[in-house]
C-alpha cells in the first residue's frame, strides 16, 4: 500500500517561516489552556499558517473545491428559529435515546452525549450550551484505502457533508421542541475530538485521531450543542493505548515522519501528538492525506470488536488480581 503514496519530498516555502504550529498547539507547555487555531481557521482572525491554507484551497481539484464550498453554504442552516412553545422533557434518558435513534436512522455510526466543556472551544470562542451530542459517520473503507487520490478526497468531503446534514437535522428537531440547539459541522468552530472522547465515541490513538470499536478512525465527526435535558455518556476504554504502545503501523507509514512513538505534554496534558509542521506539508500537497487513519488496524471493517476484546483480556491477565 505504501508504494502508491507520493514521495514525502514536497516543500512549501515561506519567505519568512511562520511560528511553528507545534508552538501554537502548546507542545511542551506544562499548564492547561485552550487551543489556538492554527489551520482550517474560522476567519475570525488571520492565522499564522493561513497562506498555506490558501494554497491548499487553490491547488485542490475543482470538483473537491466545489464540494467544499457547497458544504459550507449548507452550513448556514446550522442554527435557526426556536419553536415558541417548549416541550417539557420529564425523562432525559428517553429523550437521549430518541435523539440517538434519529441520528442513527439518518446514518450515524456512533452517537454519544457529554457535558459541554471549555476545552472544546478555541481561545476567544464562546458557546453557552449545556451539552454536546457527538456524531461519527463512517467513510467507505475501500474508497478511503485509495488515499491520497481525488476519489478518496471526494469521499472525505462528502462524508463531512453528510454528517453535517445529520447534525443540522438533529439541531432543527431539538429547536422544534423549543430548546436551543446549534449544529457544528466544521472543525474550525469546535474541537470535536475532546467531546468525542468524553462522549464515549472512542479513545485518542497515536496518529492523533479518535479510534472507536466499530469503525476505527475511518469516520468524520460533527456535533450538536444544546440545552435540552439529556443523559450523559461516559468515556470508554477499548484498549487503544494497549495496542498503540507496541504498534508502529502509522509511525512507519506516515511519509512525513510526523507521528511520534512517545506521548507528549501538550497544554498541560500528556497525550499522543502529531507533529503539525511535518504533517501539514504533506497534507496540503496530497488532498488531505489521511494515510495514518487508513493503515491503522482498527479501521479495517469488522476488526475492532475482537481486537478490543483480545487487548482487554490480555491486560486483565497481566494485572495482579
Ligand atoms: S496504527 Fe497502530 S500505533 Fe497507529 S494509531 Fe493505529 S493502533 Fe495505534
Ligand atoms: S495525515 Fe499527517 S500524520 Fe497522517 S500519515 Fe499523513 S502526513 Fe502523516
Amino acid at each position: 500500500m505504501t508504494n502508491r503514496f507520493p514521495a514525502p519530498d514536497y516543500h512549501f516555502s515561506y519567505r519568512k517561516a511562520p511560528v511553528s504550529g507545534n508552538t501554537i498547539n502548546g507542545l511542551g507547555e506544562t499548564s492547561q489552556r485552550r487551543a489556538r487555531q492554527v489551520f482550517h481557521g474560522s476567519g475570525a482572525r488571520k492565522l499564522e499558517w493561513s497562506a498555506l491554507e490558501t494554497f491548499f484551497g487553490l491547488t485542490m481539484p475543482l470538483q473537491i473545491y466545489i464540494r467544499n464550498a457547497l458544504n459550507r453554504w449548507e452550513l448556514r442552516k446550522a442554527d435557526g428559529p426556536l419553536a415558541r412553545n417548549r416541550t417539557p422533557v420529564p425523562d432525559s434518558a428517553k429523550m437521549s435515546e430518541q435523539l440517538k435513534s434519529i441520528a442513527r436512522d439518518a446514518g450515524a455510526g456512533a452517537v454519544g452525549i457529554t457535558p459541554m466543556t471549555e476545552d472544546a472551544l478555541y481561545e476567544g470562542q464562546t458557546a453557552d450550551y449545556q451539552s454536546a451530542i457527538v456524531i461519527a459517520l463512517p467513510q467507505d473503507y475501500e474508497t478511503m484505502r485509495a488515499v491520497t487520490t481525488v476519489k478518496a478526497a471526494a469521499e472525505t468531503v462528502d462524508t463531512y457533508r453528510d454528517v453535517s446534514r445529520i447534525v443540522m437535522a438533529l439541531a432543527a428537531h431539538i429547536r422544534s421542541l423549543g430548546w436551543r440547539a446549534r449544529a457544528y459541522g466544521e472543525s474550525s468552530d469546535l474541537l470535536h475530538i475532546p467531546l468525542a472522547i468524553n462522549a464515549g465515541i472512542g479513545q485518542l490513538g497515536k496518529h492523533g485521531s479518535v479510534i472507536g470499536t466499530e469503525f476505527g478512525s475511518n469516520f468524520r465527526l460533527a456535533s450538536v450543542l444544546t440545552d435540552i435535558p439529556l443523559t450523559m455518556d461516559s468515556e470508554v476504554d477499548i484498549g487503544v493505548d494497549d495496542l498503540c504502545l507496541g504498534c508502529q503501523r502509522c509511525t512507519i507509514d506516515c511519509p512525513a515522519d510526523a507521528i511520534s512513538d512517545q506521548q507528549h505534554l501538550v497544554r498541560g496534558k500528556k497525550k499522543w501528538y502529531v507533529d503539525f509542521d511535518r504533517c501539514v506539508m504533506y497534507f496540503v500537497k496530497t488532498l488531505g492525506c489521511g494515510i495514518c487513519i487508513e493503515v491503522c488496524p482498527w479501521s479495517r471493517p469488522g476488526r475492532g470488536p475482537s481486537l478490543s476484546q483480545t487487548l482487554l483480556a490480555k491486560r486483565a491477565k497481566r494485572l495482579p488480581i
